[in-house]
C-alpha cells in the first residue's frame, strides 16, 4: 500500500526479512523483562539500516520518509519497542542532516552503524509541550552550558547522541529555543530513573537530567531562536513514522486474532471460534481499520512529496489517526480473543499495551486535534 519502486520494495524485503529473523525472536522477552532491545538494534546497525535515511553523500542509503514509513510499519509489527527506538533514531538523523556542518561525524557513524540516535525535547516543567522548553542555555566561551530535566528520553543512556532542546541564551520567551547535539559520555549528563511502563516496556524512556553540561558551539544543530522552526520541520518525521508502528501494531493484532480464531475452537462441538459470526465480524472492522489507517498514512506521504498546501494538515491527522485505530484494533483483538488474551496467552496483550502510547506521546491526540480544528478554522495553532 505504500507504493514503493522496485529497488525500494527489494530493500523493505530486506527489512522484514530481517525483522522475521533478528528482532521478532526477542520482542516477547524484551517487553517481559523491560530491557532494551540490543539485539535488534545491533541487528539493524550490522545491515546498514542505522544508515537508512542518511543522506549518500554521508554514506547512508538516503532513503526518505516513504521508506522509512514502512520499515517501521514492518519492524512495528514484530516489536513494538524496537520500533519506537528506531523511530527516535530516524528523528535524531534527521536533525543532524539538516545541520550536517555540526553532525557531519554523527552522520556517518550512524551509516557505519556505530551511531544511535534520541530526541530529548520534553521536560518535566512543560510536560507533552516539547516546543516549550523550562530550561535555558548559558552562553560561555566557545558554546553554552546548559541544566535540564528531561522527562522522557527514548534509549536513554544507550544511545550515542542526543538532540536536546532547550531555550536560547538569549531567549525571549519559551519558544525561542536552540537544538544541540550532546554525546553520551557529556559530563554531567544521567539517566535519572527508571522505566516501567505499561507498554513499550523496551523503549528504555527514561529521564535524564543535565547538570551544566559544556556543548561547543560546532555542536549547536540549530541557530538560536531556530529549534522550533526545526523541530517543526522533523514533525512528519516523528508523526508518519509514529503512524507507522501504530498501523504495525494494529497489523499484528490483525494476523494474531486471525490465527488464533482459526486455530482454536470447541472441542465439544466441534468447531471452531471462527465458525462464530461476532468474531468474524469483529476480525472484519480490524482489518478496515487497519487497511484505511494505511491509506491514509499513503495519502499524507503523497501529499508531502507532492508539497500539496495541506501537506501540514495530513501529518497531524496521521498520528491521530493511526494511534486511534491502533487503540479500536487492539481493543477488539482483546475482545475477540477472549480469556485467552487476557490471561497472556497470545501476543495482542502486548499490542494492546504498546498501541496506547501514541495517543499520550508528544503532540499527544488531545492537542492534534486541537491544532487541526484551530487549522481547518483559519486560527493560529500556537
Ligand atoms: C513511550 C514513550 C516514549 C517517549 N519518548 C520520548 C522521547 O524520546 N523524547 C521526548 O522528548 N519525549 C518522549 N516521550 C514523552 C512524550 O512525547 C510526552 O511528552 C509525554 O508522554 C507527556 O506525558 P505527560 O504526562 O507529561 O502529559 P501531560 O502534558 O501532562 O498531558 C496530560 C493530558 O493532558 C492532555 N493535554 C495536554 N496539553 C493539552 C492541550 N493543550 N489541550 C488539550 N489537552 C491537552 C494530554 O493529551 C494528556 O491527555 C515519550 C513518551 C512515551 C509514552
Amino acid at each position: 500500500m505504500y507504493r514503493l519502486d522496485p529497488d525500494q520494495t527489494a530493500l523493505l524485503q530486506r527489512i522484514e526479512s530481517l525483522a522475521d529473523e533478528k528482532i521478532a525472536p526477542h520482542a516477547a522477552a524484551v517487553d517481559a523483562e523491560s530491557r532494551f532491545p540490543l539485539e535488534s538494534v545491533a541487528a539493524l546497525a550490522e545491515a546498514g539500516l542505522l544508515g537508512l535515511t542518511v543522506p549518500t553523500e554521508h554514506g547512508g542509503m538516503g532513503q526518505g520518509m516513504r521508506v522509512a514509513v514502512a520499515a517501521l510499519d514492518a519492524i512495528g509489527q514484530r516489536c513494538a519497542s524496537t520500533g519506537m527506538v528506531y523511530l527516535m533514531h530516524l528523528c535524531g538523523v534527521a536533525c543532524y542532516a539538516a545541520r550536517p556542518e555540526s553532525a557531519g561525524e554523527a552522520l556517518k557513524a550512524a551509516a557505519r552503524g556505530e551511531h544511535l540516535s534520541t530526541l530529548a525535547w520534553s521536560e518535566k516543567g512543560s510536560r507533552s509541550h516539547f516546543w516549550a522548553p523550562m530550561s535555558q542555555a548559558r552562553s560561555v566561551a566557545g558554546g553554552v552550558t546548559l541544566s535540564a530535566q528531561k522527562s522522557w528520553v527514548t534509549s536513554a543512556g544507550v544511545a550515542n547522541g542526543y538532540v536536546i532542546s532547550a531555550r536560547s541564551p538569549e531567549s525571549s520567551g519559551p519558544m525561542d529555543t536552540q537544538l544541540f547535539l550532546v554525546d553520551r559520555n557529556a559530563a554531567g549528563m544521567t539517566v535519572a530513573g527508571a522505566w516501567n511502563s505499561l507498554g513499550m516496556r523496551g523503549n528504555a524512556s527514561a529521564p535524564m537530567s543535565l547538570q551544566d553540561v559544556t556543548i561547543p558551539t560546532a555542536q549547536a544543530l540549530s541557530d538560536p531562536g531556530q529549534g522550533f522552526p526545526r523541530m517543526m520541520e522533523i514533525l512528519p518525521w516523528f508523526s508518519l513514522g509514529n503512524a507507522g508502528i501504530s498501523t504495525g501494531i494494529a497489523e499484528a493484532a490483525v494476523r494474531s486474532t486471525t490465527d488464533h480464531v482459526t486455530g482454536k475452537g470447541f472441542e465439544h462441538l466441534g468447531t471452531k471460534l471462527a465458525d462464530l459470526p461476532n468474531l468474524r465480524e469483529r476480525l472484519a472492522r480490524m482489518r478496515i481499520q487497519t487497511d484505511k489507517t494505511r491509506a491514509h498514512l499513503s495519502m499524507v506521504l503523497d501529499k508531502l512529496e507532492s508539497g500539496a498546501p495541506d501537506a501540514m494538515l495530513g501529518v497531524l491527522s496521521a498520528k491521530a489517526s493511526a494511534s486511534g485505530a491502533a487503540k479500536e484494533v487492539t481493543d477488539l483483538a482483546m475482545e475477540t480473543c477472549g480469556g485467552a488474551a487476557f490471561s497472556r496467552h497470545l501476543s495482542v496483550e502486548r499490542n494492546f499495551r504498546d498501541a496506547r502510547a501514541a495517543s499520550v506521546m508528544a503532540p499527544t491526540t488531545d492537542v492534534l486535534h486541537d491544532f487541526i480544528g484551530k487549522a481547518l478554522c483559519g486560527m493560529p495553532l500556537f
